[in-house]
């Protein structure tokens, strides 16, 4: 009989690039994938332990799925829970057969009493990740690529690298390799720091651009996520901002300069506005997005109020706003006071609904235009403003070829999603 696998993947798109890995060590071990979980030898959960929400759902996920196995299958754990909470999380889950840290692939070989699970590194595997196994050819026209993986920043708020350790850089050679057996139209480049990316290797520069312009060479698009508004250097905006995509996602966190210094990052609102103003300059068309945490302790009505203006004057395409989780063994941990969560829920609701607002108009102002669009699957595109499986979406018709770049014209807006048809159906009144 052959063996079987069912792999479930938590949080957020770096787990994706690890989750492919997990399948690709797997699938060369002979294990192909099973139709649900119940017909599954193995059921392997990536986790993820970002905020205490994702944990819930992680441990869900898990009960879940050991609810639906079947009793001679394993049950494996690994990802950023099992790396964080290791033994107490094994003993927490007696379900799970085995907590596996990363850099751990997990197979399960034939054995004489039937099979048991095998958990050790495969040689040459580094101990912190599974950065550089192999990696089977993209499913769809693109793909997510880590390029390293840790952070050495500290901010107040964030856990990872406590679990994570200080950044670890890939080769780039390695990264292009990777690139090229992916057989895609678009890399989005991941990891904790991406603009930082190259300075643990020895010399202590950056080389984000060269990696960025290496793989332009290879791939039609290349979109990078995550960047620390301090690594936003001149360099960087002129290489991306000069691309066929000129899509910049800010990590800013917050821009009311008292609460972006307790949360031990660099920067405020005006030095945030300035590259902003930057990256327009040289990309009028370029996509901007970022991500905010409301509700950080010691966040005051001025500090909320120097959020909501910004917001409005940076008029960012896309933004995500999230509640402040508190995380153990940070620097926020013990910061005092803490904002009481119906005032987080007020804050929340009110920047959500002004980013809304300018999405829907950046959105509406489209219609009428020409774009060019990479279709992902039948009937659904993207353009370089929109960020795989985060940002909206553009419907095509069906007749568009997936896999495959075409221009189109946007004929409507709902909300953050474009509907478009091919320039043979309609007419166009611009063509960025
Ligand atoms: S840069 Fe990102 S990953 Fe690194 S400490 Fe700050 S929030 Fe965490």
């Amino acid at each position: 009989m052959p063996r079987t696998f069912w792999l479930e993947t938590l949080g957020c798109p770096k787990n994706q690039v690890d989750s492919d890995k997990i399948r690709a060590h797997m699938a060369a071990d002979g294990l192909s994938p099973a139709q649900d979980p119940a017909g599954a030898d193995v059921v392997v959960v990536n986790t993820c332990a970002f905020v205490e929400e994702a944990r819930e759902e992680s441990v869900a996920t898990i009960l879940e799925l050991h609810e639906q196995r079947t009793d001679d299958s394993q049950l494996v754990v690994t990802g950023c829970m099992a790396q964080r909470y290791g033994d107490e999380l094994a003993e927490a889950l007696p379900e799970a057969d085995a907590v596996v840290e990363f850099g751990q692939p997990v197979s399960l070989r034939a054995s004489r009493g039937g099979r048991e699970l095998d958990i050790s590194p495969a040689d040459g595997v580094p101990g912190f990740d599974l950065l550089n196994l192999p990696r089977p050819a993209a499913q769809r026209p693109w793909a997510y690529v880590k390029a390293a993986e840790g952070c050495d920043k500290a901010c107040g708020l964030c856990a990872i690298p406590s679990f994570r350790g200080p950044q670890v850089s890939r080769g780039i050679d390695s990264i292009l390799e990777e690139v090229e057996q992916l057989q895609v139209r678009e890399v989005v480049l991941v990891a904790q720091d991406l603009g930082a990316f190259g300075r643990d290797q020895n010399t202590g520069q950056r080389r984000i651009v060269e990696l960025v312009s290496e793989v332009a060479v290879r791939v039609d698009w290349v979109r990078l996520l995550y960047l620390f508004p301090s690594e936003l250097t001149d360099e960087l905006i002129e290489v991306v901002a000069s691309s066929p995509v000129p899509y910049f996602d800010l990590s800013l966190q917050h821009v009311s300069a008292p609460l972006v210094r307790a949360m031990r990052r660099p920067g405020n609102a005006s030095s945030y506005l300035e590259r902003i103003e930057r990256i327009r300059e040289l990309a009028p068309d370029a996509a901007l997005r970022s991500n905010f945490i409301v509700g950080y302790p010691g966040e005051t009505e001025a500090d909320h109020d120097a959020l909501l203006d910004f917001v409005q004057r940076a008029r960012l395409d896309w933004c995500g706003f999230f509640s402040y989780s508190e995380e153990a063994g940070t620097h926020a941990a013990g910061l005092e006071p803490k904002v009481d969560g119906g005032l987080v829920a007020e804050r929340l609701a009110e920047v959500r609904e002004l980013q809304d607002r300018i999405t829907a108009d950046a959105r509406d102002a489209l219609v009428g235009t020409e774009v060019t669009v990479l279709v992902d699957e039948a009937r659904r595109a993207r353009s370089h403003r929109e960020a795989p499986e985060i940002d909206g979406i553009i419907s095509v018709p069906e007749s568009l070829a997936v896999g495959e770049f075409h221009r189109v014209v946007v004929t409507s807006a709902a909300g953050p999603d474009l509907v478009a048809d091919s320039v043979q159906q309609a007419g166009a009144k611009a063509a960025p």
